[in-house]
């Protein structure tokens, strides 16, 4: 799609980007004296006023901690703090929302997978199943596991263009594998993952599924009733929230059948020097006082998407994804890495003879924000041959302005290393 186009036009007017962009206060700043264009938001998103404030008006109105106090404030907290979790369990579909795990983010959330309900399962001889494209916090976790067990990891090939497929996946089901673990969106390609089927196949053999739903929840519905896993986890500050916020979602009797991961306070029934019994799901997990304004965030995140309407939003963003694929593939030397039929608007890149890390940064003089480097994907980045690549990943705020204002400044900038 061209950005003059009518289609793309008519996108922008049924959408009203400038209205949103208008929620977003960060991006009205300029850099190096040049009007922001970010295009980072798989790093971590912007925030809307409406989290920014629900934040702010928790610390100037509502601060006590949760769960502790009778008191008025301490009440009001604990229901503002708990609000989320409802929000969050309608949010991915979820059955109960006490299955519904309050984590710092992805990363904690694997790893209470990892070693609570991982780790007590494993045996010299299994393994846990991950794919090639993989983020960090979906292969360490699991490496620390089997090094504790005497487990392997097993890695499910992808193709060329940067996409799962569903049969060698198939294959590797082996009896072994007491874990597969696969992500919902590629963080460095933007490929949807055909979790639905994945599943199906795991499910036929009784193995669980954990899936990293970072990249996924701030573009597309979840729903984990039709995904059909076992375990969901995702991040709150990629999907609009606060920083330190995130979730694991999994079905109740694993849950259940887990450990505790953390131990102290909130997440106990008693506690006697002789032993300790714990609370029920989903407070078992959630020892400590935890991060009670940024869940606050969170819930205001979820009710921004929510009144605008992730399939008004996604439209947006696949037209965005068009335009920015078609005219950056008219560049001269400009390589994409992630060609999946199925994608989100994330774009991995290199230009012939240019440093990717140089590249961002003549582009971040052009108040353009990018990001270059391997990602946290060290083994996909091995796969593709390369140590580095830029990646423009988009939001429901870009613009198509922004794209062709982005392509003009990658035009400078690669002259000047040419
Ligand atoms: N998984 C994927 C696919 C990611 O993109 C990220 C963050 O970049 C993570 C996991 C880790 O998320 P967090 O650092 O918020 O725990």
């Amino acid at each position: 799609m061209n950005a003059s186009s009518p289609s793309s036009k008519g996108d922008q007017d049924a959408f009203d980007v400038e209205r949103i962009r208008g929620d977003f206060p960060l991006l009205a700043r300029t850099v190096h004296g040049k009007p922001l264009i970010y295009l980072d938001s798989a790093n971590t998103s912007q925030k809307p006023a409406a989290v920014i404030d629900s934040v702010d008006r928790f610390y100037r109105h509502t601060n006590a901690n949760v769960a502790r106090a009778v008191h008025a404030l301490g009440e009001e907290a604990t229901s503002a703090y708990e609000a989320t979790r409802d929000k969050l369990a309608r949010f991915i579909n979820a059955p109960s929302r006490d299955e519904v795990i309050f984590t710092s983010g992805t990363t904690q959330a694997i790893n209470l997978v990892a070693y609570s309900y991982a780790l007590p399962r494993l045996q010299p001889g299994d393994t846990i199943l991950v794919t090639q494209m993989e983020h960090h916090a979906n292969i360490v976790p699991w490496q620390l596991v089997c090094e504790r067990s005497g487990a392997t990891l097993k890695v499910a090939p992808i193709n060329e263009a940067g996409e799962l497929i569903v049969d060698p996946f198939v294959e590797l089901l082996t009896p072994d594998v007491k874990l597969a673990a696969v992500t919902h969106v590629s963080n460095v390609l933007g490929t949807i993952n055909p979790i639905s089927a994945l599943s199906r196949e795991c499910r036929k053999r009784g193995i669980p599924l954990l899936v990293d739903g970072s990249q996924a929840a701030p573009h597309l519905r979840i729903d984990v009733r039709a995904l059909g896993c076992d375990f969901y986890a995702l991040t709150g500050h990629k999907l609009f929230g606060p920083t330190g916020t995130g979730m694991l979602w999994a079905k109740r009797e694993h849950l259940n059948a887990m450990p505790p991961f953390f131990g102290g306070g909130e997440m106990i029934r008693e506690v006697k020097f002789e032993g300790t019994t714990f609370a029920d799901i989903p407070h078992k997990f959630e020892a400590g006082t935890p991060n009670i304004a940024g869940f606050v965030g969170l819930g205001a995140a979820l009710d921004y998407v929510n009144g605008i309407g992730l399939e008004k939003l996604a439209g947006h963003e696949q037209a965005l994804l068009s335009h920015a694929t078609e005219s950056m593939s008219n560049v001269p030397g400009l390589r994409i890495i992630g060609e999946a039929v199925e994608k989100v608007p994330v774009i991995s890149f290199l230009i012939e003879g240019a440093h990717a890390h140089d590249l961002a940064t003549l582009l971040d003089h052009e108040g353009v924000a990018v990001r270059s480097g391997h990602h946290c994907a060290h083994p996909l980045m091995q796969f593709y041959g390369v140590a580095a690549t830029l990646r423009a990943s988009l939001a429901f705020y870009n613009t198509h302005e922004e794209i062709d204002a982005f392509l003009a400044a990658l035009e400078r900038v690669r002259k000047l290393l040419a």
